[in-house]
């Protein structure tokens, strides 16, 4: 014969036999582990008073002595109870009173894990929704057609549209001016086919005013179901921000301006003066004058460079066009540079040429750069090797050095404005941090790509290529991140 006791014994979850007096006439295993319950201190006892009175628990009360002698089954009855020794937990009690015997069988079922979800998610919710209804950027969310679903409070206090107002719009885009409007509509379009991805950009907005404000804006579609294209924007108004770099830009322009005009009348008188000094045959003074020139040309590159970065940054870069053999000016580049150096042997390996269209004198700064970096950044070593090859459309051309490399994780922002790297000896080598930023410009504007191979103590390898028909892009006023410029950063 089986016994009862053998039956609820081997019950996984957490059983109670009780009697009409509801006193425990036996528990299970599970209910000794789960409620840190022994034998001595819970059969015999009242059910209430199980645990010091743990489990004197107003629900169960009701359950036990109003609900189960009128239904005799309940299922599914929930109870959550804070225990004193074991914390929270939330219970689905499956009771049946069998009136022969007259016992009671309890299950309980934990469920504490699931109630704590859905309590978080909840939580989480809120939380998110404060979130975004506090925030002092405009939050919206944008449907595949362009259509607002969504926009947060601050819509009005950044656009000046209300949220009523806003969602009317056919489409967000079009308080875009048109010159913004094609790149904004055209990064949308990308966002919303790639799930998980995030863009930033900064345009230009036409306040409800008619003001226009600058907009920094991100993009990101969150949608894990690919049947559901939506996308999350952000607007913050920067215009203050933008007011401020000008002034800033405006700054760097008047100073490197009025110091180009003293530096290129110094250069000038030096050069007269080295004449008289050889003519003198005062050699002493030959070499010093010689070193003067050599300072002064590092001065003229050097206010070069921020006169051109602040072109970059107002759209004010242009470019000569015209046709040229690539290899040619490679090769007048080096014996340039090489003039420059007793340290380095620079060693060309050139491909076949092409007749490259595109401004010879820009693409010649480029390599420029390149090669002074590939110097600077490699004391110890004594060899520089520049490569070039060609196909039917591209050319391109690869600067290797072997000195002290470039950490991976700094890789992708050498070519960022102003960026120079952090390594222990950022002090020795010179430098604003603007050669690559406005290389990675020209090469951009040429239709082409740069990028960067490199390990640290081991070398770099920059490269460049660029279309032999230039492909002209236009600079835009606004900016999305850069980074789409250069080769090997595409998310
Ligand atoms: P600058 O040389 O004036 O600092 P660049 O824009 O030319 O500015 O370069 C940015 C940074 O990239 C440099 O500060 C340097 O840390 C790193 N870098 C560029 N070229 C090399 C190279 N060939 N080897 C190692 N580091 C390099």
């Amino acid at each position: 014969m089986i016994h009862a006791q053998d039956i609820i014994e081997i019950i996984r979850e957490p059983f109670l036999v009780l009697d009409s007096a509801l006193c425990v006439v036996s528990a299970n295993p599970a209910f000794y582990r789960v409620f840190q319950a022994t034998k001595k201190n819970t059969v015999g006892k009242l059910v209430y008073e199980l645990g010091n009175q743990q489990w004197n628990i107003p629900k169960l009360k009701k359950l036990l002595e109003e609900i189960l002698p009128k239904k005799k089954v309940t299922k599914d009855f929930k109870v959550v109870h804070n225990f004193p020794s074991i914390g929270e937990k939330a219970m689905l009690l499956h009771a049946r009173q069998i009136d022969n015997v007259q016992l009671i069988l309890l299950a309980i079922e934990d469920v504490t894990e699931a109630h704590l979800l859905a309590a978080s998610g909840l939580q989480n919710k809120l939380f998110f929704q404060a979130l975004i209804e506090n925030s002092t950027e405009a939050i919206a969310l944008v449907n595949a057609q362009g259509r607002v679903l969504y926009c947060s409070p601050s819509t009005e206090s950044v656009m000046g549209f209300s949220q009523e107002e806003f969602i009317k719009l056919p489409n967000p885009f079009e308080l875009v001016p048109p010159d913004d409007r094609k790149l904004v509509t055209k990064l949308f379009q990308e966002i919303l086919k790639k799930p998980g991805i995030s863009t930033q950009v900064v345009y230009r907005i036409r306040h409800k005013n008619t003001k226009l404000v600058w907009i920094e804006s991100i993009m990101t579609n969150l949608m894990k179901d690919p049947s559901v294209m939506a996308v999350v924007i952000n607007y913050r108004d920067v215009t203050e921000r933008k007011y401020h770099e000008r002034q800033k830009e405006e700054f760097i322009g008047i100073a490197s301006h009025e110091l180009k005009t003293p530096v290129t009348s110094i250069k000038g008188y030096v050069q007269v003066l080295q004449k008289r000094m050889k003519t003198e045959g005062n050699a002493k003074a030959v070499i010093f004058l010689k070193k003067m020139d050599a300072q002064l040309d590092k001065l003229t590159r050097l206010i070069g460079d921020l006169l051109d970065s602040n072109k970059i940054e107002g759209g004010r870069l242009i470019f000569d066009e015209g046709e040229y053999d690539f290899n040619a000016l490679v090769a007048d580049i080096v014996d340039e540079m090489q003039q420059t150096t007793s340290t380095h042997k620079l060693i060309t390996q050139l491909g076949p040429t092409k007749k490259v269209t595109g401004d010879r004198d820009r693409i010649g700064q480029v390599i420029t750069n390149l090669l002074s970096n590939a110097i600077k950044y490699s004391l110890l070593s004594t060899e520089i090797i520049i490569s070039s090859t060609a196909d039917k459309k591209t050319v391109t051309l690869s600067v290797a050095d072997f000195g002290k490399g470039i950490a991976a994780e700094q890789q992708r922002y050498i070519f960022d404005r102003f960026y120079r790297s952090s390594g222990e000896n950022h002090h020795t080598f010179g430098g604003l941090g603007l050669g690559l930023y406005i290389s990675a410009e020209i090469i951009w504007r040429h239709g082409g790509k740069i990028w960067v191979e490199s390990e640290e103590n081991k070398g770099s390898t920059v490269r460049f290529s660029v279309p032999i028909k230039k492909i002209a892009r236009k600079q835009s006023d606004c900016t999305s991140h850069d980074h789409e410029k250069i080769k090997g950063t595409h998310e």
